[in-house]
């Protein structure tokens, strides 16, 4: 497969070519002074021959004249800059096309909208949120994705309550009579709840438990299908000597959604234990294991069984979903749980270490994979998409 440079230097060299014809085309028609000049265009070629991919991929940006035909030849380079992690080459792309006074009004904001993108890659928050809130003001064409990305820099920056205070006025224009825009509504409304369980967290470390749980339950107004919330409120709860009352909550989120199960077993597990009702977490599981086969939840039963001394139990749950759905976690329990009637501690050992990769997480939409839970994806900042892949 081709390195990434030489793939975007033959895009560049091509687009060059072609920008270039029509830069001259257009330079015919009204504007000499911005033809390319054909010298960085070789120059460029000569850097590409010799393999100086860097030098050749900035004589390929110079060479390439700026005008109203070109404007996209030009978005569209400094877009591939930044996705390639360039967000320096990006800026300077951007920053030249603004500084072009020919350029007609939309394109002018478009430039400045790709401009806020790459100082929201470069992490200059503060200057992206500048861009996008003067653009908002500038551009009727642009307001939508503006405000799209001013949300993305209140998340990268934390600030759940602007965050939220622009989705809210989101979902204000949504029209919900539209399917498409329906469906819009439920994303929002399933991001503010998103925002007010980052908020809620905030609140709680700062050892602000009011405030806290005012968030948590405003999390659960916009949106009753996410578990985040109960499992704030239920430790709020024990930290509010309601150890019932979490406990409650948290068979709740179990049985509301048991594929997150797994992410507050520990949690749950723990309340059981100070009202005294461990011993109800093994019906509840198995209940919840024939309705959705999940060697996750397999292993949170078989190892409720175990602490109450019952390997055989174990192993039975164990063995039924090995056969049912494996997973190289349920293998290294079945030979734990054999111990050295069938295996030597190389081998247990060994599962152990297959089973270890298998709890990490992937994200459904971008594919990032990692040792923790997170309810934003840090690869694409989706929410709730992370979940642990079965293997
Ligand atoms: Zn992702």
């Amino acid at each position: 497969m081709a390195e990434p440079n030489t793939l975007l230097l033959v895009l560049l060299f091509l687009a060059v070519a072609a920008g270039w014809v029509l830069g001259r085309g257009a330079a015919s028609r009204d504007v000499p002074e911005e033809t390319a000049p054909p010298s960085q265009y070789y120059l460029g070629l000569n850097f590409l021959l010799d393999g100086e991919q860097e030098s050749a991929l900035k004589a390929f940006s110079e060479a390439l004249a700026v005008n109203a035909e070109t404007f996209e030849t030009h978005i569209t380079f400094g877009s591939l800059l930044r996705k390639r992690g360039e967000v320096d080459n990006a800026i300077k792309i951007h920053q030249s096309l603004l500084s072009r006074s020919r350029l007609p009004d939309i394109q002018k904001n478009q430039a400045h909208l790709e401009l806020a993108k790459d100082f929201i890659a470069a992490g200059l928050l503060d200057r992206a949120e500048q861009l996008l809130k003067d653009l908002l003001e500038l551009s009727e064409e642009h307001q939508l994705e503006a405000k799209s990305l001013l949300i993305e820099v209140f998340e990268a920056s934390r600030d759940w309550g602007k965050a939220c205070e622009l989705t809210e006025s989101q979902l204000g224009e949504l029209r919900e009579d539209d399917a498409h825009q329906k469906s819009a509504a439920i994303k929002a409304r399933a991001k503010l709840s998103h925002y007010c369980c980052e908020a809620a967290e905030d609140k709680e470390s700062a050892g602000e438990l009011e405030a806290a749980r005012e968030l948590a339950e405003r999390a659960l107004d916009w949106t009753e299908e996410s578990v985040w919330p109960h499992t704030i409120l239920a430790r709020l709860d024990q930290q509010q000597d309601q150890p019932r009352r979490a406990y409650d909550r948290l068979v709740t989120a179990a049985k509301m959604s048991s594929e997150r199960l797994p992410e507050f077993a520990a949690q749950l597990i723990a309340v059981s234990e100070s009202v005294n009702c461990r011993d109800e977490l093994t019906p509840l599981i198995a209940t919840l294991l024939t309705q959705r086969e999940d060697p996750q939840l397999r292993v949170i039963l078989a190892d409720e069984h175990r602490v109450r001394g019952d390997d055989a139990k174990a192993l039975e749950i164990i063995k039924q979903g090995l056969n049912k759905k494996p997973s190289s976690r349920l293998l290294m329990q079945a030979l734990t749980l054999l111990g050295e009637e069938v295996a030597t501690p190389e081998i247990i050992e060994g599962a152990q270490k297959l089973a270890s990769r298998q709890s990490a997480y992937l994200c459904g939409v971008c594919g990032f994979h990692g040792p923790s839970f997170y309810w934003q994806c840090p690869g694409c900042k989706s929410w709730d998409t992370l979940h642990r892949p079965v293997r």
